[in-house]
């Protein structure tokens, strides 16, 4: 018998994953099936972007990159966060990492212990919770509410600050409710935190690119009083439909920075030299593939909304950003999970019960709408033939 550590036993999972892995063997069983479950755009890489890796390959650049990144990929990330955000940042506070995931995993190995308070968002992407529990830490969710539109209250989120708490986590836009927390709300925490000089903050912009009707993210790389606390989680995964490139950047406080290195070096000792140059030509190049896609986002977002709102006993509220939709299903008379899995089963529609984000999801299911409009407006018919029969 084998004894791994204990931690393990406290790891948790991506329920996305199941449910893509049962949509798709109920396809290969011949069902006709839509997905509405999985979180990654149904668009492939910009050319531009392909291209880019095939010239740095074709050009021999097949070795080891400097563990932080290549330094004129980091260059472009600090250029692109003050062309966008107005944020001063250092190429040395860069790193350029194997995806946006492994920022949470670095910042929360860094922080988390036994006695130690975590907070993140609740729903929120599952990761953050299962990485917390791993590490021994305990997880304290800060609600994301409805009637705020899924925006975290600033004063709530404060008032969960303890002298045990080393990170707060946040995420706008969100995964999975698509709410973008306003600036005032941000600008009240970050003055807020300056009672707590020993927290760290986290904050997971990876859906920056990603919001609608004229509504500018409001980044926390642009507050210079974060400087020493703030990590920053973005890349091109979303913005890019690169998800399966693995690459991501994150900005780090001094002080921590060295301590990544080493986690970088004693890990993956660097990221995919290939898809570095292509993160170059993402940013440095044309980009109206990725705004034409928000174009695309934006025309599925209003008619989905619409569509859920025509059902019975759903609602949904408008989303601001990232690509879901979080209906609320709780006047249906099903549990929300239970909701997700006959959809999938009995009406050929996978989503991802709000459960599975968090104790807050209950009575929420979330759709991503990365797949075509057609199919969108029929997985919604499909719900609501299966609402009508089940009433
Ligand atoms: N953060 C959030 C909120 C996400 O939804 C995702 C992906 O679904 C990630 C981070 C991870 O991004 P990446 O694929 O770049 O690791």
């Amino acid at each position: 018998m084998l004894h791994p550590v204990d931690n393990f036993l406290n790891l948790g999972d991506e329920n996305a994953f199941a449910v893509l892995a049962r949509a798709n063997q109920l396809a290969a069983e011949g069902k006709d099936i839509i997905n509405l479950g999985i979180g990654q755009p149904d668009f492939k890489t910009p050319d531009h972007i392909v291209e880019a890796a095939i010239e740095a390959l074709r050009a021999g650049e097949h070795g080891y990159t400097p563990a932080v990144g290549i330094p004129r990929l980091r260059e472009v990330v600090a250029g692109d966060l003050k062309a966008h955000h107005g944020a001063n940042i250092s190429p040395d506070r860069i790193m350029i990492m194997p995806g946006g995931k492994v920022t949470m995993y670095m910042a929360i190995t860094l922080f988390g212990k036994p006695g130690v308070d975590i907070l993140y968002p609740d729903p929120g992407f599952p990761i953050y919770r299962s990485m917390i529990e791993f590490t021994g830490a305990r997880p304290i969710p800060v609600p994301l509410r409805e009637e705020n539109g899924f925006a975290f209250s600033a004063d709530e989120l404060l008032s969960l600050i303890t002298k045990d708490t080393r990170l707060i986590i946040v995420n706008s836009p969100s995964n999975p409710t698509g709410g973008v927390t306003p600036k005032g709300e941000i600008d009240k925490l970050v003055k807020g935190l300056a009672d707590w000089p020993e927290v760290a903050i986290m904050s997971d912009e990876i859906y920056s690119r990603m919001t609608f009707d004229g509504l500018e993210h409001q980044s926390l790389s642009s507050y210079p009083e974060l400087e020493d606390r703030l990590i920053l989680l973005n890349g091109w995964s979303k913005t890019y439909a690169m998800t399966g490139w693995r690459l991501g950047f994150s900005v780090w406080p001094e002080s921590l920075y060295d301590h990544v290195r080493k986690l970088a070096v004693n890990s993956y000792s660097c990221v995919n030299s290939a898809a570095q140059f292509a993160g170059i030509a993402a940013i440095t190049g044309p980009q109206d593939a990725a705004d034409a896609m928000m174009v695309e986002f934006d025309t599925r977002r209003k008619a989905v909304v619409a569509a859920l709102n025509e059902l019975p006993n759903v609602s949904c509220v408008m989303p601001k950003g990232a690509f879901y939709a979080f209906p609320n299903v709780t006047q249906t008379g099903f549990k929300a999970k239970e909701l997700s899995s006959r959809l999938l089963e009995e009406a050929g529609v996978a989503t991802i019960g709000g459960p599975d984000f968090g104790v807050y999801g209950e009575g929420y299911i979330r759709l991503s709408y990365a797949n075509s409009l057609e199919n969108i407006l029929k997985a919604v018919e499909r719900m609501g033939a299966f609402l009508e029969k089940n009433r």
